[in-house]
């Protein structure tokens, strides 16, 4: 199996390139932030418990996190050739489940790529995205929840590269430029894993 972590700030164009290598390696996608939109969208428990984290830029707590990308995991076992995590882990506690949920699996995380975008940029391109929206995310309408989101991502998530470094499987990739050239290297770097 390849199990692959796309690291990076919000905004920094995870979802997007995460679905590209996906479909490139055929890879089964999971991105906690869609399943927890999901879960919004239908009103369930879950649901209703992470819109009083999401709508404010701060993390949902990791019990219920990992739970739920547990239950992915277990439903997509056996029928894929392996993952592409997309906006998880994002704390240490997340990285050390992470590794003893596939360590059960008698898989691991073969790379995290790791997307360099800065506070400005990330804040342009988030307001962006939601004019263009039909139905913008609520969490990418202000500028001060996006701030939020991108300090929570510096003060609780950035860390947990060092949980891969140590493991000598982390790359850093400048994520300013355009889709299909970030792709590139993107692909560049799991091919040299291969
Ligand atoms: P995203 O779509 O990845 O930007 O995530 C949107 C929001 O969902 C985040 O701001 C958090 O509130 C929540 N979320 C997504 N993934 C996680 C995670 N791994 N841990 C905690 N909260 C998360």
């Amino acid at each position: 199996m390849i199990n692959l972590i796309l690291f990076g700030p919000p905004g920094s164009g995870k979802g997007t390139q995460a679905a590209k290598l996906a479909k490139a390696f055929n890879l089964y996608h999971i991105s906690t932030g869609d399943l927890f939109r999901h879960e919004m969208q239908n009103e369930t428990p879950l649901g209703l418990e992470a819109k009083k984290y999401m709508n404010k830029g701060e993390l949902v707590p990791d019990e219920v996190t990992i739970g739920m990308l547990s239950n992915k995991l277990d439903e997509q076992v056996g029928k894929v050739d392996g993952f592409i995590f997309d906006g998880f882990p994002r704390t240490q506690p997340q990285a050390e489940a992470l590794d003893k949920l596939l360590d059960l699996k008698n898989t691991a995380i073969s790379l995290v790529l790791a997307l360099e975008v800065g506070e400005d940029e990330i804040t342009k391109r988030i307001l962006d995205r939601a004019k263009q929206s039909e139905n913008p995310r609520p969490d990418d309408l202000d500028e001060s929840i996006i701030r939020n989101r991108f300090q929570v991502y510096l003060k609780q998530t950035a860390q947990v590269a060092d949980h891969y470094k140590q493991a000598d499987k982390f790359v850093t990739l400048d994520g300013i430029g355009s889709i299909d050239e970030i792709f590139d290297s993107l692909q560049a770097a799991v091919n040299d894993i291969k």
